[in-house]
């Protein structure tokens, strides 16, 4: 090994020789649970080296187009899918900043029947409650410069359901967001290049190396160094951020802890990939699946203007399990979720102007489990259950009357089996689509679980402090912790559960 670099620096992918480093802290993944656990330890004032798999993009470096978004921000270009009696796609980020440089930058603070749920059913009421929960959301908001979407900088499609669940007599609101100057330049999905969402790579990784700590890029861990009951450090080699060639290998010691912040998708996995084992790894897998109702109107909706997700209600979260939300796609992706080939998929491209998507996303029962494959890819079962898809039907069928409310001439459901289009006289005929989740255009994006956290040692990865059991010195604190779902976006709640843990482990 080489000596250890400086502090205070980001270092990339390189060749060569091996490269060593010790700090108090080390942290795997730099995504909404990572990055916030490493910002409170440092400025704490311990040392800390962040080790992210993804490469570290700037804003004015962000791909131009979606196809390069998916090749240098998504994880495996976004090739990643649920499998059970369907295929479900997963999308998530791998980069610096994780998911959230991706992600429509929605905050939400955790509701409080979750918190009530933790209490009563995982024995978390000690540590997660109202008090400590909202006392990080506070600061997160403070920092992150959280606001309602302004109606000025909205498109129709978002203005358009704020108008259709009021005339409904629904629960509407413009989407509060971490971002500031928004723009509308409807890329929040693609990375912001204005600058304007204030995410990891452009706050608190530049805090943390102006503090002393460092961040690795194109570092893959490979394994956590587990010694006799203890995690001692992390390992990998770096990967090149497009050929994905391995270069130079590096280690990194924790003189205090390793703490595993790699997502839903990754923690698990790599737990298993060091030798852990727990009955309970990889299981409770949970998601917010959610699909897309598009409406074709006569008027100009401008997609390609506001936010990607301007509005939403909470109306039917509580009785129908469904959170409805207005989602803005780029005619790359539209082009993926319309139906039709040929001249069929033309016409309707050719509509992009007119259409407005509204979702349904469902807080799902169904319970999923994630392995490490023995050729190291990553193995999702998720099957929702008849319960959860006919919670989908519900969710789709109010936007279809919202949308024709609104004097949308058609819709598209997006459900095989049912007629492609729909007219205003056909929207009862929905109450027929069928509960097969293989008749369903979903795609996973909210996702929780693999490591859950809990009271029951037999039914729990970690500890309710987010100590992994059996391990000293090795924590978790990202969405695979959470043992349930939410019902709303999640990225506010991985983010204060992982400041309330970080405080803790800082003696803070
Ligand atoms: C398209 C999309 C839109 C979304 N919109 C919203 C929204 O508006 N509001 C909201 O609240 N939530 C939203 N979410 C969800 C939210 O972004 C995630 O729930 C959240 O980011 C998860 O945080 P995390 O820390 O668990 O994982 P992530 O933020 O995904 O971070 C994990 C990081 O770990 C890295 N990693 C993985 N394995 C390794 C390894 N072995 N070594 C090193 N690094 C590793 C990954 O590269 C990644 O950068 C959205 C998600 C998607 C996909």
């Amino acid at each position: 090994m080489t000596a250890t670099p400086p502090c205070g620096s980001h270092l990339s992918y390189a060749e060569g020789a091996a490269l060593a480093l010790d700090a108090d802290w080390v942290v795997v993944g730099s995504g909404a649970g990572g990055a916030a656990a490493a910002i409170t330890l440092a400025r704490a004032g311990h040392s800390v080296v962040v080790v992210e798999a993804g490469p570290w993009r700037d804003p004015e470096d962000y791909p131009h187009t979606m196809y390069g978004t998916m090749r240098d921000m998504f994880l495996n270009w976004g090739s990643l899918v649920a499998t059970g009696d369907s295929i479900i796609p997963v999308v998530q980020a791998r980069l610096v900043g994780g998911t959230p440089v991706i992600n429509s930058a929605i905050v939400v603070r955790t509701p409080g029947d979750v918190l009530a749920q933790w209490r009563d059913e995982h024995g978390l009421g000690a540590v997660f409650h109202e008090e400590s929960i909202g006392r990080a959301q506070d600061a997160i908001e403070a920092e992150l410069q959280v606001q309602p979407t302004d109606r000025g900088v909205m498109g129709p499609t978002a203005t358009f359901m704020l108008d259709a669940l009021q005339r409904f007599g629904m629960e509407a609101h413009p989407t509060d967001r971490n971002v500031a100057n928004c723009k509308g330049a409807m890329q929040c999905l693609q990375g912001c290049r204005n600058r304007s969402k204030q995410t990891a790579n452009v706050l608190w990784l530049r805090e943390l190396i102006a503090r002393g700590g460092t961040v690795l890029s194109c570092a893959p861990v490979d394994r956590v160094r587990l010694v006799a009951g203890s995690a001692e450090g992390v390992d990998g080699r770096f990967e090149h951020p497009v050929t994905k060639t391995r270069g130079a290998a590096f280690g990194v010691r924790a003189r205090r802890g390793v703490i595993v912040a790699a997502s839903a998708t990754g923690s698990a996995p790599l737990l298993q990939a060091s030798g852990y084992r727990h009955p309970w790894l990889g299981r409770g897998w949970r998601g917010h699946p959610g699909a897309g109702v598009v409406g074709v109107y006569d008027r100009p909706m401008d997609m390609h203007v506001g936010p990607s997700q301007a509005a939403a209600s909470l109306h039917l979260r509580a009785t129908g399990g469904v959170k409805l939300e207005h989602l803005s796609l780029p005619l790359e992706l539209f082009a993926a979720r319309i139906s039709g080939a040929g001249r069929d998929l033309m016409r309707r491209l050719e509509e992009y102007r007119h259409c407005a998507m509204w979702v349904s996303a469902v807080r799902c029962d169904a319970e999923g489990s994630i392995r490490r494959t023995w050729w190291g890819g990553t193995a999702l079962h998720y099957v929702p259950s008849r319960r959860d898809l006919a919670r989908v039907r519900e969710g789709t069928k109010t936007i279809m009357r919202m949308h024709f409310a609104m004097g949308a001439r058609k819709v598209y459901p997006g459900v095989v089996g049912m007629p492609t289009e729909f007219t205003p006289d056909m929207v009862d005929q929905i109450d027929r689509a069928p509960l097969d989740n293989r008749c369903w255009t979903w795609v996973l994006s909210h996702l929780f679980g693999g490591c859950v956290l809990g009271a029951d040692p037999a039914r729990s990865v970690v500890a309710p402090d987010l100590a992994v059991r059996g391990v000293k010195r090795l924590h978790v604190v990202d969405a695979s912790a959470l043992p349930t779902t939410l019902g709303v976006n999640p990225q506010h709640t991985i983010m204060a559960v992982a400041i309330v843990t970080a405080r803790r482990l800082a003696g803070a």
